[in-house]
């Protein structure tokens, strides 16, 4: 898959070149664990595809590695997946996000291992998510397909460098713990302008 990628992603870059309202990545790469659902991969490519205006592929799905599982709250590390994807996400122009429904978790503040819907690189190459959590809201498969897409938005945010935000309804505000995805509409201009080409 190494080299497949690889040759596709320099292919794309000549073509995608500075072309005005684009992401600034050429091709985004998702990679379903093989507990993410064919529907929701489905949803999510073709959703990205019309946000980010380039190819979004989907690359055949993998068991996550049995190195980034916690056994005692029966999660994955989320940073421990990232640094799984790394060797896969070895051109700069691209993005990898992995997509699966098993809970994620990482360190944050005082919590040892706290659960999160996505975790990415800021700025890098790789991204992941989960709706583990929101599944947990007995939402429709719609509802939560519409709410995952938000978070893939927020964790690609991340990939070009952009940080948390505080305007109201920006999609790169920090979730802290809850599933904020209804209050927020899309990108604020800063946020936008490091994501897309002008
Ligand atoms: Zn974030
Ligand atoms: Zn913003």
């Amino acid at each position: 898959m190494g080299v497949a990628a690889l040759l596709a992603c320099g292919r794309q870059r000549q073509e995608a070149g500075g072309v005005p309202g684009r992401a600034v990545f050429d091709t985004l790469y998702l990679l379903p664990a093989t507990d993410a659902d064919t529907a929701t991969m489905d949803y999510l490519q073709r959703h990205l595809a019309d946000s980010f205006r380039v190819p979004v592929r989907l690359l055949p799905m993998q068991p996550l590695p049995a190195f980034a599982w916690y056994a005692p709250r029966r999660r994955y590390w989320a940073d421990s997946l990232l640094k799984w994807m790394k060797p896969m996400a070895h051109m700069n122009a691209c993005r990898w996000l992995l997509v699966t429904s098993s809970d994620i978790s990482t360190t944050r503040k005082d919590h040892f291992n706290w659960g999160i819907m996505g975790l990415a690189y800021q700025p890098g190459r790789v991204a992941a998510i989960s709706d583990y959590r929101l599944q947990e809201h007995r939402r429709p498969p719609d509802a939560v397909r519409a709410a995952l897409l938000k978070i893939a938005l927020h964790e690609l945010g991340h990939t070009v460098g952009n940080a948390h935000c505080t305007q109201p309804h920006c999609l790169m505000q920090d979730a802290d713990g809850r599933d904020k995805t209804g209050q927020l509409s899309g990108f604020c201009n800063t946020c936008r302008k490091r994501l897309f080409r002008p």
